[in-house]
């Protein structure tokens, strides 16, 4: 064991997860996250209470940690650059201005050989119409910065839906056009690379939302095995392209021909994984810590089929339902109060031991 304590820039429930995997192998762990009591800090060793772009608390965090990580892609990238003077910062700091915005993702994923949806940049109410004007009238438009479970975002399914004033109801900020994509179903891949660059795939999960929000995770995924290769494939091929250690999640749009078009990756442990701790040997989480402390990674195989479900908002109050049954294992996030599109928890169903 050569990294004794860990940071984790983020307080939520994904930080919460890798401090507890951290724990369990010997791992202290210090959260840097301005929200007092916030999920993570629950479980962990200590937390610094700031800005997640405060000079001091950055300082700090270098120095009484081995290694630094994070549970979310929009820690300033400054901050990333600043710590890896003094500390190993995982993943490292170009996975985070990669996935901070869109167009630059798209870019360096089709740099790597993979295929995404096609898009251009929309600066300008013109833009816009120009764009949309290539794509039939169809397609999806989002700003290129802070979106998440499909927060500034706007769908032209049709010519019937008029652009006016998109641009500026989007904030007026620089926005990306995607085409729109007629897929079959969603489909997200887990993989890991460790400091050795070995690099380590889970099983794809099938994936759908609700209202721009993961519902379920369902394993396995249907999906072909050369597809399932495919995803495989372009996992390795990114992290690889990025000198990457860690974990990280791709989103993928699956065609009725069986082909694949990614959406967007995260360069961290990934909700469409949280499956990984009740039917996996070595969860996601546990697989994060192994790689940024420079552990081997374990086996990712599958020992079970089983469907994850998020709890979001209200549907906490269905807890007990859940705890009364046998096959099920609940992961509760710490929050004291429920809002709507909330992510309280989840729950992993198991379903029967995997065929292969
Ligand atoms: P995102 O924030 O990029 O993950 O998008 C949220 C959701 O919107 C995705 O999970 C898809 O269901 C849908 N979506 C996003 N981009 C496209 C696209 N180009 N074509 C069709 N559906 C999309």
């Amino acid at each position: 064991m050569t990294t004794s304590t860990i940071g984790i820039i983020g307080g939520g429930q994904l930080g919460r997860m890798l401090a507890i995997a951290a724990a369990r192998l010997n791992f202290r762990t210090i959260i840097l996250e301005p929200q007092a009591d916030c999920p993570a800090a629950q479980v962990a060793n200590a937390q610094i209470a700031a800005a997640y772009d405060d000079p001091a608390a950055l300082a700090e965090l270098a120095e009484r940690c081995d290694v630094v990580t994070y549970e979310f892609e929009n820690v300033p990238v400054a901050a990333a650059e600043a710590l890896q003077h003094t500390v190993p910062v995982y993943p490292p700091a170009k996975a985070l201005e990669v996935s901070q915005d869109r167009l630059t993702e798209k870019r360096f994923l089709n740099s790597c050989g993979i295929r995404t949806a096609d898009f251009r940049a929309v600066d300008s109410q013109g833009d816009l119409e120009a764009a949309l004007a290539e794509f039939g009238g169809k397609g999806v438009l989002k700003t290129c910065r802070m979106g998440y479970d499909g927060k500034g975002q706007r769908v032209f399914r049709s010519t019937d839906d008029s652009p006016a004033g998109a641009f500026e109801a989007l904030g007026s900020v620089p926005l990306i056009l995607e085409s729109f994509v007629p897929f079959e179903r969603e489909v997200s891949i887990i993989a890991a690379r460790s400091r050795d660059g070995d690099v380590s795939c889970y099983d794809p999960a099938e994936n759908v939302h609700r209202n721009g929000i993961l519902h379920t995770s369902t394993l396995p995924a249907r999906i072909s095995e050369p597809a399932a290769a495919t995803a495989r494939d372009s996992a390795k091929k990114l992290l690889d392209a990025l000198g990457y250690v860690g974990v990280i999640g791709i989103e993928f749009f699956l065609m009725s021909d069986g082909t694949l078009i990614a959406n967007e990756i995260a360069p961290r442990v990934h909700n469409s994984g949280h499956w990984t701790e009740a039917a996996c040997v070595v969860s996601q989480f546990e697989q994060h810590i192994r790689a940024v402390s420079g552990l081997s990674l374990g086996d990712p195989a599958r020992h079970s089929d089983c469907v994850m479900t998020n709890l979001i908002g209200d549907d906490i109050d269905d807890v007990p339902a859940w705890l009364a049954r046998k096959d099920v294992l609940v992961h509760l996030y710490g929050k004291t109060e429920s809002r709507p599109g909330r992510k309280m928890g989840h729950v992993t169903e198991l379903k029967k031991p995997s065929q292969g």
